[in-house]
């Protein structure tokens, strides 16, 4: 930060201050786990359409009869199954990743769309005047300043982790297929077998271990949790920006009581030795920042009007 940019401290009740953005930032999740929900909801979506494709595939061989029943048959048609349930996966792992580049980049900015908010509806001097037009504004002011290397690092990790989840999901397919072709099950009890993308989460719960719900349940915790890493990120970037120093871990109500996050809740850091956050798969904690005086973003004028507000 360049000492140009306006400084602006809190001069009323410091408490008072801070209660207001513990406040603005508890409302904020809400909106953060409800993106997370969308993003879930879609990666759901390809996966389910994925396991339509395949099951649709091996139910085919109804016509021909059922594979155990006809070697020739079984044999013949098994590289035809073999290039079908490929292309399914190939399709599943283009929309996969096309959906993790674009919620990794769109979850991050909305962290630190999030931030600025959460300065605005806590009545923080200069952004309590912003519009919603200006918070967007500065959100893609603050954007622009960031390391897309970093940004891309994140991604590609979550590329990795979801290449791997389908790459199990493919040959868990061909296992099942084999072993029930080895074991004289008919083509219904095979898809049986493979299990389904559940929709309803209380089933998913007691929904064992077959191939395609074990993906499903992977694919879901990655992207809650790389959601959130990113939405952390682009909210902690715009702390950075703004010359907060310290932040303090925030669990959820429900993560107080978790033997990872339990002790962290409520110690506060330095930013730049804040713990790295998730701290575990489906960690929900946030960073609350502890803020005394904060900058406009360097560079960012509003308006005219506005423009001498704080300062
Ligand atoms: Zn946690």
């Amino acid at each position: 930060m360049s000492s140009s940019s306006p400084i602006m401290c809190a001069v009323a009740d410091l408490t008072e201050q801070a209660k207001a953005i513990r406040e603005a930032t508890s409302k904020s999740l809400m909106a953060r786990d409800m993106y997370t929900e969308q993003v879930v909801f879609q990666l759901t979506g390809v996966l389910k359409s994925a396991q339509e494709q395949v099951h649709k595939a091996l139910l085919a061989y109804r016509d021909v009869g059922s594979l155990p029943d006809n070697k020739l048959a079984a044999v013949n048609g098994l590289g035809k199954l073999d290039a079908q349930i490929q292309d399914a996966m190939r399709a599943l792992r283009k929309d996969q990743s096309l959906m993790f580049r674009q919620s990794s980049r769109a979850a991050f900015r909305s962290g630190v769309y999030r931030g600025i908010e959460e300065f605005a509806s806590a009545q923080m001097p200069f952004y309590r005047d912003l519009t919603p037009d200006g918070i967007d504004k500065l959100t893609t002011s603050v954007f622009t300043l960031i390391d897309t290397d970093v940004l891309d690092f994140m991604t590609n990790y979550n590329l990795v982790l979801v290449g791997d989840v389908s790459r199990e999901l493919e040959s868990g397919i061909k296992r099942t297929i084999l072993s029930g072709i080895t074991t004289g099950k008919g083509v219904r009890e095979i898809v049986r077998d493979m299990g389904m993308v559940i929709e309803n989460k209380e089933s998913f719960r007691n929904a064992g271990s077959k191939v395609f719900t074990k993906a499903q349940y992977r694919m879901e915790m990655i992207a809650r949790t790389e959601v959130l890493r990113a939405h952390n990120q682009g909210r902690i970037k715009f702390h950075r920006e703004v010359g907060v120093q310290r932040l303090e871990w925030m669990t959820m109500e429900d993560e107080r009581t978790c033997p990872v996050c339990g002790g962290l809740d409520g110690k506060q850091f330095d930013i730049d030795k804040f713990p790295s956050i998730p701290a575990h798969p489906r960690c929900r904690c946030c960073a609350l920042p502890i803020v005394m005086c904060v900058q406009a973003p360097e560079g960012f004028v509003q308006s005219e009007e506005h423009a001498d507000d704080g300062t």
